[in-house]
């Protein structure tokens, strides 16, 4: 993977990986297409699962919750409300850490 870097903050787009973090507003013009393609993959992912039988209704509402958050991020990068989206990103990071956990991701 070509870990490109934003020239304004020095955020590396493997720690944006890492930690689903940007560093300013303008990493989000620095790595747009991985971010789309992240975000894309990841609301695939929580779709599929989502449809899976076994998953429990606290898991679903968790999924329904992270799907929710993770349009929210989009719509912020779109209207540039980064301060927003930096917020809503440490909320992704935590349900993404539940998440896992309980395999869901
Ligand atoms: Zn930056």
């Amino acid at each position: 993977m070509n870990d490109k870097i934003c020239k304004n903050c020095g955020t590396r787009l493997s720690s944006y990986y890492r930690t689903g973090m940007l560093g300013c507003p303008r990493c989000y013009d620095a790595f747009t297409v991985e971010i789309v393609d992240t975000l894309s993959n990841i609301q695939n992912k929580a779709y599929h699962v989502g449809k899976t039988p076994k998953c429990s209704t606290e898991d679903k509402k968790l999924l329904a919750e992270y799907r929710r958050l993770l349009a929210a991020k989009e719509t912020c990068a779109i209207e540039g409300r980064f301060s927003d989206m930096a917020e809503i990103s440490r909320d992704i990071f935590a349900l993404q850490e539940e998440l896992k956990k309980r395999g869901l991701i």
